[in-house]
């Protein structure tokens, strides 16, 4: 589906197959004799094909494209290395650029993989997760050159101009682009407006639901009345979908306190007394990548709890143990 949301920018929906996010939205900006993609959808044909026809149809050109990745999951970043040619300028953030450049890397899914199982996910469930995980199986595989980019950096085209707008938080560097003549925010994975965004452990990133939940004060400070998101609807009451993200998580706060009042509690252990968005009956039931994508988020919040003097954190015999400070 294309869609002309203004004047020479557009919106394409990628289809993401079994995924619970359904689709992508790439942006796309026509300028003068140059286009600009933000986000691409996975590196899978089910994404590649939908989107190459929408760019035919748009009549972009890819020797005179240029690319904006919102942040390094695959679904926003996976195409960026088949599209991108050697006219292209891809703009990423600066963080995510000094640890990701696209090309597989598998000491860094081993190291990962080893954090988890210091959080209690069990060994034998990795492998599917493995398996199974979009950022291994449908990241970019092409080393890319990227054009880094911090906060108020501008990217000028056709009639816009983007502002960079650094909001760590669901990523280390997550990045949203701001055009402040016509207050639009295109905001990534930072707000979204029918789904909740995962905000989960990063190694680059201190208590990321601290910074996430700062950038979302951040974000709410500016003057918008159309919000542009990676997944699902466009809307235009970015405040309100503010504050009950901060609700959402504040209630996950106190599920995750509840559980490691009861004594020490490893994450894996902590997460089914959490409230998961997701249609299954029990924690059981959880398909593995959905039980990994959940611990992930559930150590986001217990170390928010420990940065905040309510819990801290040991390491028992190799397990990451959670309880009340
Ligand atoms: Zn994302």
């Amino acid at each position: 589906m294309i869609e002309e949301l203004f004047p020479d920018l557009y919106r394409v929906e990628v289809p993401l197959p079994r995924s619970p996010l359904k689709a992508l939205n790439s942006y796309i900006v026509k300028g003068k004799g140059r286009f600009l993609i933000i986000d691409t959808g996975m590196n899978r044909e089910e994404c590649l094909i939908p989107l190459q026809a929408a760019l035919k149809k748009l009549n972009v050109d890819l020797d005179k494209t240029d690319f904006f990745i919102t942040h390094l999951h695959a679904d926003h970043s996976g195409l960026v290395g088949v599209l991108s040619t050697d006219s292209s300028k891809v703009y990423f953030n600066k963080t995510e650029a000094s640890f990701v450049n696209f090309q597989p890397n598998e000491d860094y899914w081993k190291k990962h993989f080893v954090f988890y199982a210091a959080n209690g996910f069990p060994e034998d469930e990795m492998m599917s997760v493995w398996q199974g995980h979009p950022g291994y199986r449908y990241s970019s595989r092409r080393k890319i050159t990227f054009t880094v980019m911090e906060e108020g950096n501008e990217i000028e085209i056709g009639n816009y101009l983007f502002r960079c707008v650094e909001t760590p938080g669901h990523s280390p560097g997550h990045m949203c682009l701001y055009e402040a003549d016509k207050k639009v925010l295109i905001c990534g994975d930072h707000i979204l407006f029918d789904i909740t965004p995962n905000i989960t452990h990063w190694e680059q990133l201190d208590n990321s639901l601290g910074h996430y939940l700062s950038n979302l004060e951040k974000v709410y400070a500016l003057d918008v009345s159309l919000i542009l998101p990676g997944h699902r609807i466009i809307w235009t009451d970015h405040r309100k979908r503010i504050r009950e993200l901060q609700e959402h998580h504040r209630n996950r706060l106190a599920e995750a306190l509840s559980a490691v009042a009861e004594g020490g509690k490893t994450a894996w252990e902590v997460a089914p007394y959490v409230t998961w968005d997701i249609d299954c009956n029990s924690w059981a039931e959880f398909p593995s990548v959905q039980k990994f994508f959940a611990v992930g988020e559930t150590i986001a919040h217990l170390d928010y709890l420990v940065s905040d003097g309510k819990a801290k954190k040991e390491m028992i015999n190799h397990q990451v143990l959670y309880s009340l400070a």
